[in-house]
């Protein structure tokens, strides 16, 4: 495009409400992550032994690749408990963060809930807090969301709640919440059923 003489704040504000455009229409969908027992580590252990599965980063990148933003939402209760000092969960948090977005950026963010149920909070998931902060400032539709965890009371309930699809995976907690722990999200079904993160990606890429 050639360039007007005196008029490079207009050609700026074009720019700019192009980029703004290009992230609702092109960026408007994501995958909300749960933490542990899905990208890594143990369902329910201190976030301070998190390690990463091995399949995390490509499913993270095929998401990425595929149009998505990856957003990671998780429950720390142990921080409102007093087990887990907010310093050192943002310490963990900062470790993991480095990890996945160390060749590119994978991530976009990682929402954690510290408090407790009797906190009534709006951000424990099965509640949506963290979803409708992510809808208004990353511009998703919901409905070309998902939601991917190990835990059904948790992640597929929240999924329903917010109105987009579900998928259990059954690293971590995910084989107990199809058995022992069935009945603490008796009433729901997850939309898929993947054996790990990286399959749950695929799935949901050949879903679409
Ligand atoms: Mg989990
Ligand atoms: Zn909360």
């Amino acid at each position: 495009m050639g360039r007007i003489e005196g008029d490079e704040d207009l050609i700026i504000e074009v720019m700019d409400s192009r980029e703004i455009r290009g992230g609702i229409t092109d960026m408007n969908k994501a995958l909300f992550w749960d933490l542990q027992g899905t990208l890594g580590g143990e369902a329910v252990a201190s976030i301070e032994f998190f390690e990463a599965y091995p399949f995390s980063k490509e499913a993270l990148k095929l998401a990425k690749d595929n149009g998505f933003k990856n957003i990671v939402i998780t429950n720390q209760s142990r921080i409102g408990k007093g087990l887990l000092p907010m310093e050192v969960y943002k310490r963990e948090e900062e470790r993991i963060l480095s990890f996945f977005n160390f060749e590119e950026p994978l991530i976009e963010e990682i929402f954690c809930c510290p408090h407790l149920t009797s906190d009534n909070c709006r951000c424990k998931k099965p509640k949506i807090g963290f979803i409708e902060d992510s809808i208004e400032k990353y511009g998703l539709d919901i409905k070309d969301c998902f939601v991917i965890g190990d835990m059904g009371m948790n992640e597929i309930v929240m999924a329903h709640n917010a109105g987009c699809k579900g998928i259990l995976v059954l690293t971590g907690g995910g084989q107990g919440s199809l058995g022992e722990f069935r009945d603490t999200w008796a009433g729901y079904e997850a939309d898929i059923i993947a054996e790990n993160a990286l399959e749950a990606v695929k799935a949901i890429i050949e879903e679409r």
